[in-house]
């Protein structure tokens, strides 16, 4: 009968390491179904690392058997087995040793965590858990594993060479805890998110950082909060200030939502006399406060019964809409704009927009240098949205750290891959 060869096996597996026999045991899994085992061993070069720095350590003993789940042959749980040694390293003492299959404390090996990584990103986590068989509670540390994993390996590299970052805080959980997060608007992605508040979140950003970094920061977009002023300032005073494109147009987002609140209290007084008053207003938030671009037929719809009834709302939303598009515009074009808009939105007389008329004059400059600065583009904005989105998505979490390794991995361009492909 032929049997698989050691080497055969091991680029099957794809072990970085030794296959001791050619002959994987068949065992019962106590969870049902068969297990296959295969005995391995490091390479004698990779034997007697200290787990935690990698440098070869004394050799102090020898524990027990123990297993690594591994990716499954066929539809059979795979486990790789081996019988780790402790060392002495001068650094860290008494270590299990490092194994190069697998991450230090970690029951699966690299290839699997990466699996499950990759699909608790690109799927629910229920789908993660039945598919990989691990327990669901199991799926958030392995996602952190991974994320902290390929950060390392990416290493100083992280931040070389943005031009431009942005900075932004925004609340979790009912505003019970606060996230901060750094992104990096050359490359499109989050370079730091952590818990806590911005300011001091922002300091330890800058304190990880590089001189040669920290003077490669030349803009600083954010919102219009003191506190970003002045840790720019301390930092990296050179660097401009720059109002995020998407604040300002919050700014417009937010005036739209009290004119329709207005709007709808107005129609309730008439609707004693005029049964169905507020119709077109109800549930046409979603669609007001969208993007133009981005409307589905039926939030289409939505608005063009708004645009029939409810004539100041209309102009609302017309005024909200053309305040995101002023933003998209060359600086040449934009340069008159925001004083116009300013003097239309004082005029109308719209709940909400009297006031914002004011304060887009006032800033007007503001706006202008964000125009200039080329960063209120589309593609940011979808940035912005996705790292929302995925937040949002993550509410469930309990914890913050499986939180951040998501938004990481989702949002970090951390080249997460199935292993085994290019
Ligand atoms: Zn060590």
């Amino acid at each position: 009968m032929p049997t698989i060869t050691a080497d055969a096996l091991k680029r099957m597996l794809r072990l970085p390491a030794d296959v001791v026999t050619g002959t994987p045991r068949v065992e019962k899994d106590p969870h049902g179904g068969d297990v296959a085992v295969v005995p391995a061993r490091p390479y004698a070069g990779d034997m007697g690392r200290c787990a935690r720095c990698g440098r070869r350590g004394r050799p102090y003993d020898r524990l027990g058997m123990r297993r690594w789940r591994h990716l499954d042959v066929g539809c059979v749980k795979l486990l790789l087995e081996y019988a780790p040694r402790r060392v002495d390293c001068e650094e860290h003492g008494v270590t299990v040793e490092m194994v190069p299959w697998a991450g230090r404390k970690s029951a699966y090996t690299r290839d699997f965590e990466r699996q499950v990584a990759w699909l608790s990103v690109h799927a629910p986590r229920s789908a993660a858990s039945s598919l990989m068989r691990v327990d669901r509670k199991s799926v958030g540390p392995v996602r952190r594993r991974v994320a902290d994993g390929l950060r390392a390996g990416q290493g100083p590299g992280l931040f070389d060479g943005p031009r431009s970052i942005g900075v932004d805080e925004t609340s979790y959980k009912k505003g019970h805890t606060y996230m901060s997060v750094v992104v990096d608007h050359e490359r499109g992605r989050v370079v730091r998110m952590r818990d806590g508040h911005g300011e001091k979140a922002f300091d330890l950003f800058f304190q990880a950082l590089t001189p040669a970094q920290r003077e490669s920061i030349a803009v600083v977009t954010g919102d219009g909060a003191r506190w970003i002023d002045e840790r720019v300032f301390r930092w990296r005073p050179t660097a401009e200030r720059i109002l995020d494109g998407f604040y300002i147009a919050s700014w417009a987002s937010d005036a739209l939502d009290k004119a329709r609140t207005a709007a709808w209290r107005e129609a309730g007084k008439a609707g004693a006399a005029e049964k169905g008053a507020r119709d077109p207003i109800k549930g046409a938030r979603r669609a007001l406060l969208k993007n133009g671009a981005d409307l589905t037929a039926g939030q289409r719809a939505r608005l063009e019964c708004v645009a029939n009834t409810n004539e100041s709302l209309w102009r609302a939303y017309k005024l909200k809409e053309r305040l995101r598009m002023i933003l998209r515009q060359s600086p040449g074009e934009a340069a008159p704009l925001p004083r116009q808009w300013a003097a239309d939105a004082f005029l109308s007389g719209i709940p909400g927009f009297v006031p914002l008329g004011e304060k887009i004059a006032r800033r007007r400059f503001d706006i202008l240098r964000t125009i200039r600065s080329g960063l209120s583009n589309a593609r940011l904005e979808a940035v912005n949205n996705r790292i929302k989105t995925t937040i949002r998505m993550g509410y469930g979490y309990r914890n913050l750290d499986n939180l951040i390794a998501l938004v990481m991995l989702k949002c970090g361009r951390l080249n997460l891959k199935l292993p085994g492909r290019q």
